[in-house]
């Protein structure tokens, strides 16, 4: 075997790519990148009532949109059913496991008298030790595990630790169905084996599930992988994480502006540190991980925090880098596919000019919409409440002369061109600067809030922004 790190990310496909499923898979995938490994992926989806190609195509989809890409094709778990089958039959030949053809009235039978005696619900094992001829006529059995009765399982976790559970309270549970088909609990292992998986990451919600697993790896003589059961995911206020919360699909979270590199750093440190550092890169990220650093507490999910993470990756971030980012998810934000239709590469350029300042005012891309609304209205602007305030009593008289002043620009139209002649009008008119950049912004953005005025001017171009001073003064 060789020591390269194979983790896997292994979602079963009844839903959106959740964000404690992002977690999961970023934390898998960072240990891959941190060892130089691999990531492979696997669609849990033994489950056909459950399972559906959409679910499939949403966690691709949010998986790619966040960049945490796999390697090789994902594996179908339900495709794997005959493996499983045939791996559960050895286990009977081997003497490890056995048919039982307990009936479902037997089976209830246990299960009450268990309730009556304040015991948990256990199969009693009456198969374990009987022969194959005493088998009903005609009758499929179920295989079960002969599980350990005495001592006890240790799951050495790289994240909670060392876990013990008592063996008595490990019945001999089903591998397969009498219908044929493989129990979750067989598959995850046979999968893991034959996938060559070295480091199991996945909710603590497994960690029951662990224990069984190892007895199955035992049985096999197969090697158990690492394992590390990270804590979920809870709301701010301490709950479970609902939709409240935030427990949504990853692509909700695009659609609401956020960065994939803001997501993940934000993911990233719930429920892992390094240092004081709160702001990473991915980069950062692959070289500080380490899954052994992971946090046995519950993490915390907090909006108000990723939103600000997200400003600041938006103001760190490269313009050219963000706008790419910007276009690409325009058709997922509100307001975004009437920009994309009027992307032009004049307008593109435009914005590329104009993302320095609109990125200040900005937390998220959604915001940036708003903010670079300006430069793709038509004339005459749509002036909001708070513009249309500003372009009252002598403002529109004060705009006059400012457009005056504007059209007799005469060299190069830049913001330092136009600065230098609002300026001037302002002295020459005992006007505040502010008395006349306001009405100014107003006019040109419809709004009250823009990037610097000077450099709105110089974004427009002389054409544009001269008609829109027009439009308000006439
Ligand atoms: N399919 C399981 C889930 O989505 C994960 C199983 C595992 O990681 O072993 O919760």
């Amino acid at each position: 075997m060789s020591d390269k790190v194979v983790t896997r990310f292994a979602p079963s496909p009844t839903g959106f790519l959740h964000i404690g499923g992002a977690r999961t898979a970023l934390f898998n995938w960072l240990y891959a990148k941190h060892s130089g490994g691999k990531m492979l992926l696997r669609i849990e989806d033994t489950d056909r009532e459950r399972s559906t190609d959409a679910a499939t195509a949403a966690i691709l989809d949010g998986l790619s949109w966040l960049g945490l890409t796999w390697d090789g094709e994902p594996v179908s778990q339900f495709e794997r059913a005959p493996r499983h089958r045939a791996v559960a039959e050895e286990l009977v030949r081997l003497g490890k496991a056995y048919y039982c053809y307990a009936t479902p009235a037997e089976l209830e039978a246990m299960r009450e008298s268990a309730r009556a005696k304040g015991l948990p619900p256990r199969y009693d094992g009456r198969w374990r030790d009987r022969d194959l001829s005493e088998a009903p006529v005609g009758a499929r059995g179920a295989i079960r595990i002969k599980a350990p009765a005495d001592g006890e399982t240790v799951v050495h976790d790289r994240v909670q630790g060392e876990v013990r559970f008592p063996n008595k309270d490990l019945d001999d549970f089903i591998i397969l169905r009498s219908d044929g088909n493989p129990t979750y609990m067989h598959a995850v292992v046979v999968d893991d084996h034959d996938m060559g998986i070295t480091h199991i990451i996945r909710g603590d919600d497994h960690l029951t599930n662990a224990a069984r697993q190892m007895v199955i790896y035992r049985a096999l003589g197969w090697e158990v992988p690492s394992m590390a059961h990270i804590p979920l995911i809870h709301g701010a206020d301490g709950a479970k994480l609902s939709k409240r919360h935030g427990a949504l699909g990853v692509e909700a979270y695009r659609a609401m502006g956020y960065l994939p590199e803001a997501l993940l750093n934000y993911l990233a440190r719930l429920g892992w540190s390094h240092g004081d550092d709160e702001v990473m890169s991915i980069t950062d990220m692959v070289a500080w991980f380490d899954i052994g650093d992971v946090n046995k507490g519950a993490a915390r999910f907090d909006f108000a925090k990723l939103e600000a993470l997200n400003g600041v990756h938006m103001r760190r971030m490269n313009d050219a880098e963000l706008l790419g980012i910007f276009i690409n998810t325009l058709p997922y934000l509100e307001g975004g596919p009437a920009i994309a239709a009027r992307l032009d590469d004049t307008r593109k350029a435009q914005l590329l000019a104009a993302l320095p300042g609109l990125k200040e005012r900005a937390k998220t891309l959604v915001e940036l919409v708003d903010g670079a609304a300006f430069l793709f209205a038509e004339r005459p602007l749509p002036i909001d409440e708070k513009a249309a305030a500003l372009l009252g009593g002598e403002a529109r008289e004060i705009l006059r002369g400012a457009h005056a002043a504007l059209k007799a620009i005469s060299g190069d139209w830049t913001a330092a061109a136009a600065e230098a002649a609002i300026r001037e009008y302002a002295l020459a008119g005992g006007h505040k600067l502010g008395a006349v950049a306001q009405p100014l912004r107003a006019a040109l953005t419809g709004k009250s809030t823009s990037p610097g005025v000077f450099d709105v001017l110089a974004v427009l171009g002389r054409e544009e922004s001269l008609a829109r001073v027009a439009d308000q003064i006439d």
